[in-house]
Formats: C-alpha cells, sequence, structure tokens
C-alpha cells in the first residue's frame, strides 16, 4: 500500500483543474480519471459499496467493526483545483527536513514562499514541506485532504482492532466552481454527520463559513468601426472600468478585510467595445450583508445607467452558499467528538470561522451537518501553495480517534442494535 505521501504526489499529477465556463460534470475530463483512481483503490484496499457515478461522484464504505448499530459517518473531499492557478502537469517538489527561511520554487525566479509572509512556517522546521515549481498550484486543496480519507480508511482497515462504526468516504467533483454536491446524494450517503477534510494547517474546526452569492456585471455598448465611431460608439470596456472603480478601495474587499468582516471581491472581467462583464464574489458571515452588498452594486449601476443613457447595465446575483452555523449545532456531537478527536491526537483544537466555503456549507444547508477539518492545506489556489506532510499526518490520526469515538455511539440511544 502506498504511503501518505505517496499517494498524494500521485494524485496532485493529474489534472484536476475545474472550469467555471463548462456546462458538462464534471466540468473537465482529468476530474475523472482522478475518480477512477479513486475507486479503483478503495476497491483495492477492501471497501464495500463502491461507486463512481457518471459525474465522478465516488462513495465507498468502510463496514463497521463493532457489533452494534453505531452512527454512519462520512467523510469528504473534492477532487477538482482551483481555476485561479494553472495545474497542469504539476511537478510537486518534497523539501524534507525543512530548515527555516524562504522557499524558492525552481521553475519560476520569481516564486518564493517569504518565510516572514508565511509565519506558519516558523513552526515546521525539521519538517518536511511539499511545494509545486512555482509554474502551476500545488494542489494541496484538496488532494491533502483525499490523501488523507484514504490513508485514514487503509489504517482503520489494516489495525481492525480500532473500534468503529460505518464509514462513507466521498469524493466530489467542481466544489471548487460551486458545483460540488450537484450530484451529491444525500440518501446516498446515509450518515448522521459528514467531515470534511479542506482545511488549513492544523487543529481547526470550521463549523462557521460565509454565506455567499455571485454577482455577474454586464455592460451592453455600441461598437463600429472606430473611423465612423463619432457619435456612436459606446464603450462597454470604460463603462465597466467605472463601474469597478466606484468599488471602494479602502475596504470591503478581500485585500483590506480578515477575521469576520466581508467583501465584494471582482475576480474576472472580459469582453470588449459592444459588451463587458465582471463577475464577483459576495462573501458575508450573515445573508443581510450579502444584501447591502447585492445594493451597493445595483446603485452603482444606477449611476452609471443615468451617465451613460445608451448603454445597457445589468446586475444578476444568484446564491452560491449560506453559513453552516446553525445547520451544524443541530448535531452537538458533530464538533464536541472532533475537538475530543483533536486533544486524542495532542492537538488543542481550535473553532475558527472560516473566510470561505466548503462542500460541507451545501451538505449542511441540506441537513447534512458538515464542520470542517485541517488538512495541513496553506496558500490554496496560488502558485505559493505548500503542503506540511507531518500535518497531514495529524489529520489521518484525527480521523482514526473520530472513528472510535463515533464507534461508541449508538443509533437512536444506548441499547439498540
Ligand atoms: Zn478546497
Amino acid at each position: 500500500m502506498p504511503t501518505l505521501l505517496e499517494r498524494f504526489l500521485a494524485y496532485v499529477r493529474i489534472d484536476t483543474q475545474a472550469d467555471e465556463h463548462s456546462r458538462s460534470s464534471p466540468s473537465t475530463p482529468g476530474q475523472l480519471d482522478l475518480s477512477r483512481l479513486l475507486a479503483r483503490e478503495c476497491r483495492e484496499m477492501g471497501l464495500v459499496d463502491v461507486t463512481l457515478g457518471e459525474q465522478g461522484v465516488v462513495m465507498a464504505t468502510l463496514p463497521a467493526t463493532v457489533p452494534w448499530a453505531a452512527p454512519t459517518i462520512a467523510w469528504v473531499a473534492h477532487v477538482d483545483t482551483s481555476p485561479e492557478t494553472s495545474g497542469r502537469d504539476v511537478k510537486p517538489i518534497v523539501h524534507a527536513d525543512y530548515r527555516g527561511g524562504d522557499i524558492p520554487l525552481p521553475g519560476d525566479p520569481t516564486k518564493v514562499i517569504r518565510a516572514p509572509e508565511t509565519p506558519e512556517l516558523a513552526c515546521l522546521v525539521g519538517c518536511t514541506i511539499v511545494t509545486s515549481d512555482g509554474t502551476t498550484l500545488l494542489g494541496a486543496d484538496d488532494k491533502a485532504g483525499v490523501a488523507v480519507i484514504m490513508a485514514a480508511a487503509e489504517r482503520l482497515r489494516t489495525r481492525r482492532e480500532i473500534p468503529h462504526g460505518p464509514i462513507r468516504l466521498v469524493f466530489t467533483c467542481d466544489e471548487e466552481v460551486g458545483r460540488g454536491t450537484e450530484h451529491v446524494d444525500l440518501g446516498g450517503i446515509g450518515a448522521v454527520v459528514a467531515y470534511t477534510l479542506d482545511g488549513g494547517g492544523a487543529g481547526e474546526i470550521n463549523a462557521e463559513t460565509f454565506s455567499a452569492d455571485l454577482a455577474v456585471v454586464t455592460v451592453t455598448g455600441v461598437n463600429t468601426h472606430p473611423s465612423v465611431g463619432k457619435g456612436v460608439i459606446v464603450n462597454a470596456v470604460k463603462i465597466l472600468a467605472e463601474f469597478l472603480a466606484g468599488l471602494p478601495q479602502d475596504r470591503l474587499s478581500p485585500e483590506t478585510t480578515c477575521g469576520r468582516e466581508g467583501f465584494i471581491h471582482p475576480y474576472a472581467v472580459s469582453g470588449g467595445v459592444a459588451s463587458a462583464e465582471a463577475r464577483f464574489i459576495l462573501r458575508d458571515f450573515e445573508e443581510e450583508g450579502l444584501v447591502a452588498q447585492a445594493a451597493r452594486l445595483e446603485s452603482i449601476a444606477a449611476r452609471l445607467r443615468a451617465a451613460h443613457p445608451k448603454a445597457r447595465i445589468d446586475v444578476a446575483t444568484s446564491p452560491q452558499y449560506r453559513n453552516m452555523r446553525d445547520g451544524v449545532a443541530r448535531e452537538p456531537r458533530a464538533v464536541r467528538l472532533a475537538e475530543e478527536a483533536m486533544r486524542q491526537a495532542g492537538l488543542e483544537p481550535r473553532l475558527e470561522p472560516i473566510r470561505g466555503g466548503t462542500d460541507g456549507s451545501l451538505l449542511t444547508s441540506l441537513g447534512l451537518p458538515t464542520p470542517n477539518l485541517s488538512t495541513g492545506e496553506h496558500s490554496p489556489h496560488s502558485p505559493l501553495e505548500w503542503t506540511c506532510l507531518e500535518e497531514m499526518e495529524t489529520a489521518v490520526e484525527v480521523l482514526v480517534k473520530l472513528a472510535g469515538l463515533w464507534g461508541r455511539e449508538r443509533v437512536g440511544g444506548a441499547g439498540e442494535g
């Protein structure tokens, strides 16, 4: 059986970058390649009920080792990587016995993981750090989670003395483009609680996430040959630039906020004179915050409509996911047992709100409480992304302990089963 590191290195070498413009499921064929590999590995490991859906979702069951009816729990990770940075031809580099200081990435001299900007590194001297070569992302988001889940399942499979209930493994596609749970059948998971393994560093539990909307601003102008453009051209590119300049410069952006503050983040523009489009993510821990952000975009649009009556300016928002806080609280054991598992694994757990969403945000809203656990991710979505093997190993240990703790519980209370 491969080691945790071998698994991780194999998974990151498969290009699974998601494509938000694709309408197919999964959005890119590489995701299916990884899903097929995982389904095969699950079978080889002796897991049962292994299924690979047409849309790339893999599910498998690690059967219970306890004789009573312990609740079924699920471990979830996503196989896709972010569209923001290339995931093609990832060349992972293993920096064994990290000596401290900056980590230059050999594929691109401009890409250096700077120690002063990456304070977490200071605690990891002597550890094994894995990076890309700087030309792509690494894909630890979320292949660290995939590898951790597979390694934990294998550990429980080979050490059958650890008592645990049924555990469902779930690997999803297209989480990074907000479609992670589109083809996940909650009844098919059949668990009372799920955990996504998609968190930063070690020892964190996220039971609260942003609420999130997508906004698309479309400016429709008028184009003709510039030689006869006088009085005719209405330049959508310039009007869109005005729109973007109308956003606050010193606040309400990811680059100027932290903690519990929300933001409006334009992340892509495209188009030409006749029509131009900007895409925004809206993020806030409270839904009222999202409403206010959409109103702000609408008020910029109203001002520009008055200034440019021949242009058409549309603002369309759509929901992406919602804060999981209330849904997770409905199963108090979800967080309590995760905290206990971390303590058993030698960590002091920290409950942190996550400035993002996970597959768990959507699963929780569908009725399956799904907090998120640390799995050694750092600087996701970027060429400077890295992970720490020891943090991943700790995450495996946390899952093994968590399995044991849930294995002591009973479906419907003691005495049944
Ligand atoms: Zn992720």
